[in-house]
């Protein structure tokens, strides 16, 4: 065996002692009781290709990789095992020194780099897996070049994602209208630099990953003044990559605070009292309207009549909501969003098991790993027959995957079209 390369590969700096903690809260392991889908079996796998990679044929490469790849990325071996180790990165590593591993790192760079690609692969992928959840692309601008010379600086940075520029724009255009409603002053991150490289990290590539962060922090300076205070971020699985992987963020900007923007807009809402109005359905403008523009329609639809009110009390009563509460939530501060709904009046459940098995290629590349997932999920979730059931949550990929089964909505477009925030500086 290669030292050097083990070396490389297990940066744990104690090696795995077998116990089997890991395995009582790894989803695709409590999924099928294999132990080859439990962190513990994709470590020993891992070891297998660095000790034999050069002997195994390549049908055995292929069911290595597989055992292996069929992991969720959602990181809750790490929080469990008791030696501190983080098999999950451990094995992706591992899992790119294989031939279809090095094939998946080509692609995680496209996804990286590419729009365009980002999006047809969600969208075909969201088509073939029946996902309810409407995407439209010709709402979606693919144009990656900005001028960000002389351009006035912020101490509040806020960074969509690539689902934010892509299918989930709509719902980015949401939180500007819902951030200038709260009074709050940003910057949104430019569209050139909106991945915090999930995907490298996830593919294995750390060599890549640490080439895109670099980049993106190099990007944030260009953009924030020198005391940058709030990354704002959509999605909980980028607040988990930036707040665990970008320590040199914090070494250039001390003071910042990467938060979750459904978090921050909650907390917002909560510490500035706004006053919450009841509003009506409504969408926000055109790919190129901006958000004076936005902010005007949504004015325009706020209801104040008493009858309007009656009928939002009757569609609550009507409707459960069930909290989807994504895996890599745990590791961003997550603040009780259970119980901000509840005070609006809302019949407010959540879900229970951790992983809704959208894992980024999962939804794509196992549909039987995935599906036993959302079946484990979806059994947790009682529909009625006199109340309807809407689960919200804050993760784009987790709402492609749960809007198979059930109708389900972004947590911030719950927020912006039932919960109408006025705007508290007019008043
Ligand atoms: S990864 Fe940690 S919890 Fe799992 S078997 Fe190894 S030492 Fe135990
Ligand atoms: S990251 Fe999640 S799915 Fe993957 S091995 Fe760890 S616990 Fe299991």
């Amino acid at each position: 065996m290669d030292i050097k390369e083990l070396n490389e590969i297990i940066f744990d700096p104690i090696v795995c002692v077998k116990c089997g903690y890991c395995k009582s809260t790894c989803p695709t392991y409590l999924a099928t009781r294999d132990e080859r889908f439990s962190p513990r079996g994709r470590l020993s796998l891992s070891y297998k290709i660095i000790k034999e990679k050069e002997r195994m044929g390549f049908s055995d490469l292929i069911r290595v990789f597989h055992d292996i790849d069929t992991c969720s990325k959602c990181g809750e071996c790490e929080k469990t095992c008791p030696m501190g180790l983080n098999p999950y990165l451990s094995f992706m590593r591992a899992k790119a020194k294989t031939l279809p591993g090095k094939f998946e790192v080509i692609s995680a760079k496209l996804t990286t780099k590419s729009k365009l690609f980002f999006t047809l692969l969600f969208y075909f992928g969201s088509k073939i897996k029946k996902s309810s959840y409407k995407i439209n692309l010709t709402k979606i601008s693919f144009r990656q070049r900005e001028k960000i010379e002389n351009e006035e600086k912020s101490d509040t940075i806020f960074f969509p994602s690539c689902f934010g520029y892509t299918i989930f724009s709509q719902t980015k255009k949401k939180v500007e209208s819902l951030m200038e409603d709260l009074g709050v002053k940003f910057k949104t991150a430019p569209q050139s630099f909106s991945c915090c490289g999930a995907p490298l990290l996830f593919s294995g590539s750390m060599e890549d990953f640490e080439k895109n962060k670099k980049e993106l922090i190099r990007k944030i300076e260009e953009k924030s003044t020198n005391d940058l205070s709030t990354l704002l971020v959509l999605g909980p699985t980028c607040t988990y990559i930036m707040k665990k992987f970008y320590k040199e963020l914090n070494e250039k900007f001390p003071k910042v605070k990467i938060k979750e923007a459904s978090d921050f807009i909650i907390e917002k809402i909560r510490e500035k009292e706004v006053k919450i109005h009841v509003g009506e359905k409504d969408s926000v403008g055109e790919k190129d309207g901006n958000v004076k523009n936005i902010t005007t329609k949504r004015e325009s639809n706020i209801n104040p009549e008493e009858n309007k009110k009656n009928e939002e009390e009757n569609k609550k009563k009507s409707e459960i909501i069930v909290i989807h509460k994504p895996c890599h939530e745990k590791y961003s501060d997550a603040i009780d969003k259970k119980n901000f709904f509840k005070e609006l009046g809302f019949n407010v459940e959540e879900t229970e098991f951790p992983c809704c098995g959208f894992g980024g290629s999962m939804f794509f590349k196992y549909p039987k790993m995935s599906n036993q997932l959302l079946d484990l999920l979806s059994e947790k979730i009682k529909e009625e027959e006199d109340k309807k059931v809407l689960v919200i949550s804050n993760s784009p990929g987790c709402i492609l995957q749960i809007s198979r089964k059930h109708e389900t909505k972004h947590i911030l477009d719950l927020i912006y079209e039932r919960i109408i925030v006025a705007n508290h500086q007019q008043k």
